[in-house]
Parts: structure tokens; sequence; C-alpha cells
């Protein structure tokens, strides 16, 4: 609580609803994902807008929640960043409208985020706030790159100093007294003044064969690291072309980079793959990615929408309930079975009336992932076609079946076509009852990145679980050059319509994440 002069609670704004607004200046860490902080990552959940510049990576913004307001402050191609004063007046009019306001910023808030102006702004117009420190890039760069900051047998301290240069054009550095600290040095924002702090460093006296190095884009899939000395550094980082965001580090712990690097040598450090999935599914082949050292962005593309209340399915499940016969309750998607169980609590429908009527029923699921979220409800399906397809799914029911017996299919509206005509053809009698519709879209900022990754070859394959994740994401990200897309697919289905569009397909050996990963690892992964 905020106690003023008086002795009285200080008033806090609010907005027309009557709530309180509130600024959170978080830090996002410098790349890496999973370089948030578990703090940071729930703001991210629960923000009402979020507003975020251009450190911000596309596997950042991935996360962020559908029905987030987002407000981009940085750079865009060819223009000026948002002033300075503007933000400020942004998050001000944003928690005065009682939101709570995520300002996210790159690596940590106040290590050169200018999140100090931004909070000072904040108290003058007595908005409440709290500071969520990040992962800086000064220490976390360099420890990506095999750097640590501070080593016993070689320096015993480290400072962070800004390469920003002043308005004309000169650098406010006391070299003399950074060369005498003899530290690691960390120059941030250094990329276009780095011939003047390496020249600075070498007037004020230090060892030109002192080891320097320039990280590049450091803790993502792209970070490059160029180690050479204090007099050799800028003819290097040339040479590399190295370009912004980069740091400079000046040390002889530079030197350890060479037996000490890692991130690059993981399984599938280096690597950068879209994940286009539905929102709702959990993201097992993200994290699996992840774990081996790729980089993920997940792109939900597609968007499910249950049919609720669901009439058709209430008076289906009425009559499956009395049919006397032999009987089939079939589904093709995990979602589809999530949306059946939440369909039938709405509905206050037990599980064992539902099933218990007159005759057998059994339950078919199209893969293993269907089939693993029937089983965590109780269910444990009798047939799963050995490939993920729906005509597979269809002749299997039907050879497992006599002639008029009954098939309730639960799915999405518009299911593939191929699965009723085996089941027809057999003599079986089919009913296909929609669950959920599927919305197609993507971020609007998402997709530009995401477009500009993938033009520039930054983002070496996308991965599809199915036909329909392949046409949303075409139809979200509408017109572009598709044959330059590697999509690794999870069966033949999937990669038929991938190729439909042009893109060069790899499949999985089998309809599961492992297949998916060891398919992905065999085609991308760093042989050591
Ligand atoms: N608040 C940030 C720094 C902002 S200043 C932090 O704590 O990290 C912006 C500068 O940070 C860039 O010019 C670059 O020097 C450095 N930087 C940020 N992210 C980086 C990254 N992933 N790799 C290399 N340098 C990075």
């Amino acid at each position: 609580m905020t106690v003023n002069q008086n002795g009285s609670e200080k008033k806090r704004k609010k907005g027309n609803s009557g709530r309180t607004g509130k600024v959170w200046l978080a830090g996002a860490g410098p790349g890496d994902a999973e370089l948030l902080t578990v703090k940071a990552a729930e703001l991210i959940e629960r923000a009402d807008v979020i507003v975020y510049d251009a450190l911000i990576s596309a596997e950042l913004l991935s996360r962020i929640p559908r029905d987030t307001e987002t407000i981009y402050v940085g750079k865009h191609a060819g223009k000026h960043p948002v002033p300075q004063k503007e933000i400020n007046q942004i998050l001000v009019r944003e928690a005065e409208k009682g939101k709570n306001v995520l300002r996210l910023k790159g690596g940590d808030p106040f290590v050169f985020g200018r999140g100090g102006e931004e909070l000072e702004m904040l108290v003058q117009a007595d908005i409440p706030f709290e500071v969520v420190p990040g992962i800086t890039s000064s220490v976390a760069v360099p420890a990506y790159a095999g750097i640590p900051v501070t080593h016993r047998d070689y320096t015993s301290s480290f400072h962070v100093i800004t390469g920003h240069a002043r308005k004309d054009g000169k650098l406010n550095i006391d070299f003399a007294s950074l060369v005498r600290l003899n530290g690691t040095l960390v120059f941030l924002m250094s990329v276009s003044s780095m011939e003047m702090i390496l020249k600075g460093l070498l007037d004020a006296g230090m060892d030109p064969d002192m080891p320097a190095a320039v990280l590049e884009r450091g803790t993502t899939a792209q970070q490059r690291r160029v180690t050479a000395t204090v007099r050799t550094l800028k003819e290097a980082a040339d040479r590399a072309e190295i370009c912004t965001p980069a740091i400079i580090l000046v040390g002889k712990v530079c030197a350890l980079a060479e037996e000490l690097h890692w991130a690059e040598d993981r399984i599938l450090g280096g690597r950068q793959f879209l994940l286009t999935r539905p929102r709702q599914n959990l993201s097992a082949l993200a994290k699996r990615l992840r774990e081996l050292g790729a980089q993920v962005i997940e792109m939900p593309a597609i968007h499910t929408e249950p049919i609720s209340p669901n009439e058709l399915l209430r008076c289906a499940l009425a009559q499956f309930r009395e049919r006397d016969c032999g009987k089939w309750l079939v589904f093709t998607s995990p979602i589809g079975v999530a949306v059946f169980f939440d369909a039938l609590k709405e509905m206050k429908a037990d599980l064992r009336n539902v099933l218990g009527g007159k005759g057998t029923v059994r339950i078919g699921a199209i893969g293993s992932a269907t089939a693993s979220v029937l089983e965590a409800h109780g269910l444990f399906p009798d047939a799963v076609p050995e490939t993920y397809s729906a005509g597979e799914l269809g002749k299997e029911l039907a050879e497992l079946s006599q002639p008029g017996e009954h098939v309730l299919i639960a799915r999405a509206e518009k299911g593939s076509e191929d699965l009723i005509p085996p089941l027809t053809e057999a003599g079986l009698t089919a009913e296909d009852i929609p669950l959920y519709r599927t919305v197609y879209e993507v971020n609007p900022v998402l997709k530009e990145t995401v477009t500009d990754m993938l033009e520039s070859g930054e983002i070496d394959a996308v991965t599809f679980t199915s036909a329909s994740t392949v046409r949303g994401f075409v139809r979200a990200m509408g017109e572009m050059d598709y044959s330059r897309i590697r999509a690794v697919c999870i069966g033949e289905q999937t990669a038929r319509a991938a190729a439909e569009y042009g893109m060069q397909t790899e499949t999985a050996a089998q309809a599961s994440m492992d297949a998916m990963t060891e398919k992905i690892v065999e085609l991308y992964g760093n042989c050591r």
C-alpha cells in the first residue's frame, strides 16, 4: 500500500470499468523463449494488452493468447521506431482504461531498456506498476557462446557499457578507466561504433592481442560468434557481415569459447522450426524439439469453435442408445474427443447412459493421439488403423463389422469425405455429427514476421500434423511462394495436401510425435 504525506492511501487511477489499471514492466530475456522468467510467462497469459518492441522474437510472439491485444512500438521496416514519449503515453492511456498492461522488453528492462523513464511517467500519472527483471543479453549471450563473463583465473569483474554514440557521433566512454579495470567488457548497441570502440581501447593502452568477440543474435537459432583480438576484431566481423543485434565482448575470457562452446552443438542447435497446430493442442512436439536445442515457433493457424448447444448430437445420442444392433462411436481428432466430453457435461449426459443402451458399443479412433485422449477418459478404442487416414479408418471399421451395424462419427464440420464410402459399401449405416468448426486465422504481426523468416530461409522446416492444418496454414498465410517451404508431415494424406501447394514434403515413418521428432533429427540433426 502506498501511503502519502497525509497518511491516507494514495488514490489509484480507475478506468470506466471502475477497475484499477496496472502496468508490469517486464524483461523478455535475450531471445530463446525458454529464458523467459516464470513470472513474465504468466503475465503473457493474463495481460489485457501487451506493448512490445523489436527485440521480441517470433517464438515469444507466438505465445501470446489469441484474444490479447498487442501494440507494437518497435521499428517497422524502413520506418522510425515509436518515440519514447509516445510509448509512455500509450502505457498511461491503456492503464487508465483499467487494463492490465504488460510492457515487454528485450533482456532486462533496466539494462539500457529505458525502463526507468517509463516508470517515472507512470509515477507522475499515478499508475500502479511492478517491475519483472529479465535475463539480460549482456550475460546470457556470452553464456550461449561458451564465454563465462567472469572466471577466477582471468578476470574478477565485468562491465556493461553502451556503445550507442551521442548525437554528435562521439562516444561517451572513459576508455582509460575501462582499460585500467582489467575486467571483461561487454558493449551493447555497439555494431555501428565498433571501430571507434576498439580504437578507443587501443589508444588507451589495451594489449592489441587481448581476446575479443562479437556475438550476433545470441541464444537464438541464428546465433553467430566471431572471436579475434582487439586489433583484428573489426576486420573479422566485417568479413562475417555481422549485423545488429550483437554485443562486443573484450577480455581474456573470450578465448574460452573455443573450448566451452555448446549451444550450436546440440542435436538441433542452430535449427528453427515452425509448428502449425490447432491452438488447443498440447505441444508435445515443440517440447521435444526444444529439448534437442531447436528454436520453435508455434503458430496456431487454425482454431476450433465448438458447436454449442449441439442439438444434433443430443438427438443422435438418444437414438444411439435405443439402437439394438452393433454400434460404433468414432472419433477422428483429439480435439473432437475433448469437445465431445465437454458437450456431454453441458448436456448433463452421463457416459453410462450414453453408452449403456441396447446393443454393444465399440469405439474407433483415427490414430494414436486420438486414442490416447480417449484412454484418458477411460475409453480404450477397439479400432485404431496403423496408418493415420480417414479412408483407412473407414476400411478398418468395415472389416470389423457385420452389415446393418451403425456408425456414429463425432467430428469436425466438413470432415474428410474418405471415411464414409467404405462404411456404406460394407452395408453399415453412418451418421456424421459435427462437433466443432474450424476457424482459420493468425495474428497479423506474427504472420508478417513469419513470412519474412520463411522467405529468408531462417526457418528450416514447417511441421504439419493433419491435412486441415496444411489448409489452415495456407489460408492464414495467403499469397506466398510455398515451393520454398520444406514440410515435415505426419502421414501421406497430410503430405499430399502440402504437395498440392507446391511444398517440398517429407513424411514421418509413423503417425506419432516420436516419429515426427525422429524424422526431423534425421533431416536436420547435427551428427557429432
Ligand atoms: N535490455 C536489453 C538491452 C537493450 S539494448 C538487455 O538487457 O539485454 C539493445 C542491445 O542489446 C542490442 O543492440 C544488442 O547489443 C544487445 N542484444 C539484445 N539482445 C541480443 C541478442 N540476442 N544477441 C546479441 N545482442 C543482443
